[in-house]
């Protein structure tokens, strides 16, 4: 790919998602955090210079290297995938401006005493698994509140700013919209515990995503496959 594909396909997603959030409001500002699991380092580099600033990856030692490897860039990283009790130090290395992947209150106490431990806090998001899909990770819909605020209180170095999920993986559309909706509603009552972030939409459903409210959209595949 080369740099006008790459910025013909940043316009394009640009434009889309100005679409959808001008239909939900006005105000609504929506975050584009680019998924770079499927991108090459040059690939990140050129989008970086088309002006991109937050990027997210799902394996911890990918981060880790891409963090490394492109540590002359200000880039804003996002970790979005499933974390392993054994790879929390390796996060805490990492040291991602945003963890959208807490998905229960042990994770978040395990890294409650190593970020203590190195006297460091985290920003991080609640993963909600809003469908309720077996394959999936996060809190389960009907305790998502009450895991939300036990996490506020007892892990002080864990500085929780909303929740984030992953669309239903079905084809029809009232599903998945269903799956939003439960998110938002759950982002919405936990608003007076200082949340402002809902991360919900990808590639294929960004659109629909936002029209749900959300704020920050996760798209890989439509920016670099
Ligand atoms: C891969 C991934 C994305 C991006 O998915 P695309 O469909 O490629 O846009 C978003 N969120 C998470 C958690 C992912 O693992």
């Amino acid at each position: 790919m080369d740099r006008a594909q790459m910025q013909q396909r940043l316009d394009e997603l640009i434009w889309r998602v100005e679409e959808a959030r001008i239909k939900r409001s006005e105000h609504h500002i929506v975050k584009i955090v680019a998924v770079s699991k499927y991108a090459t380092l040059e690939q990140i580099r050129m989008l970086y210079d088309l002006g991109q600033r937050a990027f997210g990856e799902n394996k911890v030692q990918m981060l880790q290297e891409r963090v490394d490897a492109l540590e002359d860039l200000p880039i804003e990283w996002h970790f979005i995938g499933r974390l392993q009790k054994n790879k929390i130090n390796h996060l805490i290395r990492a040291n991602p401006f945003l963890m959208q992947s807490l998905d229960s209150l042990e994770l978040a106490e395990a890294m409650q005493a190593r970020l203590e431990r190195e006297g460091m806090t985290m920003e991080c998001l609640m993963q909600v698994n809003s469908a309720r899909e077996e394959s999936k990770a996060g809190v389960d819909p009907d305790a998502a509140v009450e895991t939300y605020q036990q996490i506020k209180e007892r892990c002080p170095n864990i500085e929780l700013r909303g929740v984030m999920t992953i669309g239903a993986h079905v084809d029809d559309e009232a599903v998945i919209r269903k799956s939003f909706e439960t998110t938002y509603a759950i982002f919405d009552r936990l608003r007076s515990n200082g949340a402002d972030i809902c991360s919900m939409g990808m590639s294929g459903d960004f659109e629909l995503a936002i029209e749900c409210g959300s704020n920050m959209i996760r798209v890989g595949s439509l920016l670099f496959k």
